[in-house]
């Protein structure tokens, strides 16, 4: 039980990886408070798993857009379980189009949501942790924002913005012993590649060396690597999780 007594904040957790990460944090003796913005039922099927696993979970609704929504949600959650030890921004969408094609309205939901979801969160938490002098943020990049991926120049620069995010706070918040780390998944099976098409699938296979998608779970064991002791010398630092896609 790494982190018995440890407190998980992360966004998104209803479904995917998030919700991967959740329950192997919480298998490691974490408590876990997510967010969720309209899959409630899903939300309270997770709280029940991890509850059933023995560990704590809380869920709440909040658009990871509105920035007064998640600053409730956080004091909230520090209300409930005394303190927030380590926070994961991993809420995130695609709205694929060529740019030539894309609506404003495309571009602006994806940034809100990947990259001003990612400050609203981790600003909304982060003097908890300069207070505490601990803690551990830990950033849902993409092998998009690395490679830059056709008709996703709006994930892609959210992506890319993800890692210069976790590169400069990593810088700043390092005295105050806070580390802050990113994990770059490449393609890896949840309800996001629902929206892909097949035949675009089979191509993506071809170009992965380990011949495969990815599982959220192979997500998930990075991250728990990076929260826990192990990792204590790594920060600012981006893991790719990509079967070997990004290989050049
Ligand atoms: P997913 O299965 O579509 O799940 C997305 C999660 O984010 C859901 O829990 C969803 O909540 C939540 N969410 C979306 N918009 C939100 C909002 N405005 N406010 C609060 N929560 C919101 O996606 P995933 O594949 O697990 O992706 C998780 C992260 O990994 C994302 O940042 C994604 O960009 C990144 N990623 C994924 C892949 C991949 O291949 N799957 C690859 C690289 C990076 P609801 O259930 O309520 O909608």
């Amino acid at each position: 039980m790494v982190l018995k007594d440890k407190t998980v904040i992360i966004s998104g957790a209803s479904r995917g990886i998030g919700r991967a990460i959740a329950i192997e944090l919480a298998t490691a003796g974490a408590n876990i408070s997510f967010n969720y913005l309209k899959s409630a039922d899903d939300a309270l099927v997770l709280e029940e798993e991890i509850k059933d696993l023995g560990g704590n979970a809380k869920s709440f609704q909040a658009d990871i857009k509105d920035y007064n929504a998640v600053t409730s949600w956080v004091d909230d959650t520090k209300k409930i379980f005394g303190s927030i030890d380590i926070v994961i921004n991993n809420a995130g969408i695609i709205k694929d189009k060529a740019l030539a094609l894309m609506e404003q309205a495309d571009w602006r939901d994806v940034i809100s949501t990947n990259l001003d979801g990612t400050f609203n969160l981790t600003r909304a938490a982060i003097v908890t942790l300069i207070k505490q002098k601990s803690g551990v943020v830990i950033n849902v990049s993409s092998v998009s924002g690395i490679v830059g991926m056709p008709r996703q120049t709006n994930y892609s620069a959210s992506k890319a913005g993800i890692i210069g995010f976790t590169k400069a706070l990593a810088k700043e918040v390092s005295a105050y012993n806070i580390r802050v780390n990113a994990v770059a998944p490449g393609f890896i099976e949840t309800e996001m590649l629902d929206a892909l098409k097949e035949e675009y699938k089979k191509q993506v296979l071809k170009e992965i060396p380990l011949m495969r998608l990815g599982r959220p779970q192979e997500v998930a064991k990075a991250v728990k690597f990076l929260v826990g002791d192990d990792a204590s010398y790594i920060t600012g630092q981006t893991i790719v999780i990509d079967g070997g896609m990004s290989i050049v």
